[in-house]
């Protein structure tokens, strides 16, 4: 095997490194993950220059019929206390959002049947058409094609489904059985095929994991050559059968980040509010890491605390206005600076 320092030369020149090399990047030392971290910032300067993209985050509701045992908002917490946005809340938020220089709506929220294409797409067109200098991004979990494809024909742009992991033996432990993993990548495949931005991802440090499936998970992301990538710490809640399980460290999730970026260099990268909540500059870290996007939340403060998908989640009790001013100081003490603009992927 070459050395750690070739590694990431070839890692640099977009060659294929293979399973066993990616696992010894992975668990390299902090000199190796030093190199990593400089690269990948110096990539994301001659990519993105010192712009860092912002997404308002609308949480809009926290019921969801899938059961995925890491999260919070599972089907089978009887403790969460449900809620949902209405059409209007949505608009409002967007409204609010608008006016603080967001020029992308992420809406995400629990599989809920409530939200039916027809009322997904009633609320999609809505934007659409009093926002036309913006993008719309839904992360709405799995769906059939056909509704991916009305979602797309009202104008949505982009789509986020993480993966979770791409080692089918890993998801059937963290995902009861009727979850696979084949039909999560179909649905990405789908997206694709459509005509979305598609952005995948994982969670750093989920129960179980090996750096042998974190290895996995970039080869999958090689060949899926999405426009974005999520990725944060795995943090567990208390109201999950993982609730024992330790959360996923900084140090590995910033030096994921990294070499995603030297990876796919294009690629649009987000600094996490889970890296937040396990790091008070966490976000400062993950863009010093390589990551180029912040999405804080543009959800009414009234429910923020009921989107918990794990414990201690930042940024639940303050307004809009005051983590737009929040983030724009924390991204300025590290010389960038938040730039009004859809920020559409230069991955292409
Ligand atoms: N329902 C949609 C979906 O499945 O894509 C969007 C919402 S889902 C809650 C968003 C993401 O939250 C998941 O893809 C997962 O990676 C992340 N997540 C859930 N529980 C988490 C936990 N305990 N720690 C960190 N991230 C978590």
């Amino acid at each position: 095997m070459c050395s750690m320092t070739e590694l990431v030369e070839r890692l640099r020149r977009g060659e294929a490194l293979s399973k066993p090399e990616l696992v010894a990047l992975i668990e390299g030392d902090d000199e190796t993950g030093e190199e990593l971290r400089a690269l990948a910032e110096k990539i994301r300067i001659e990519n993105y220059g010192h712009d860092i993209y912002v997404r308002g985050l609308i949480e809009f509701s926290n019921y969801c019929s899938q059961n995925c045992r890491y999260c919070g908002i599972r089907a089978g917490n009887t403790d969460c206390m449900r809620y949902r946005l209405s059409f209007d809340d949505i608009m409002h938020c967007c409204a609010e959002g608008y006016e603080l220089g967001f020029r992308t709506f992420v809406l995400q929220g629990g599989e809920d049947p409530y939200f039916t294409d027809e009322r997904m797409c009633a609320i999609i067109t809505a934007i659409r058409e009093k926002y036309q200098d913006c993008a719309i991004t839904l992360s709405l979990g799995e769906k059939p094609r056909e509704s991916y494809q009305r979602f797309f024909d009202s104008g949505a742009d982009r789509y986020l489904l993480r993966h979770e992991t791409a080692n089918p033996e890993h998801y059937a432990k963290l995902h009861p059985v009727r979850q696979t993993l084949e039909n999560r990548v179909r649905c990405l495949y789908n997206l694709r095929d459509i005509g979305y931005q598609v952005g995948c991802g994982f969670m750093v440090g989920s129960p179980f994991q090996t750096s042998e499936n974190l290895a996995e998970d970039l080869l999958f992301i090689r060949e899926l050559n999405p426009q974005m990538i999520g990725i944060g710490p795995f943090i567990p809640h208390a109201q999950t059968e993982f609730r024992d399980f330790p959360p996923g460290s900084l140090r590995l999730t910033l030096r994921m980040l990294s070499i995603l970026r030297i990876m796919l260099p294009r690629v649009l990268l987000p600094a996490t509010t889970a890296l937040a909540t396990i790091d008070s500059r966490g976000r400062e870290k993950g863009i010093l890491a390589g990551a180029n996007v912040v999405m804080p939340n543009l959800s009414p403060v009234s429910v923020r605390k009921k989107y918990q998908l794990y414990d201690n989640k930042v940024c639940t009790g303050e307004e809009s206005a005051q983590c737009r001013f929040c983030l724009e100081q924390r991204i300025n003490s590290i010389g960038c600076r938040i730039v009004t603009d859809r920020g559409d992927s230069k991955n292409r």
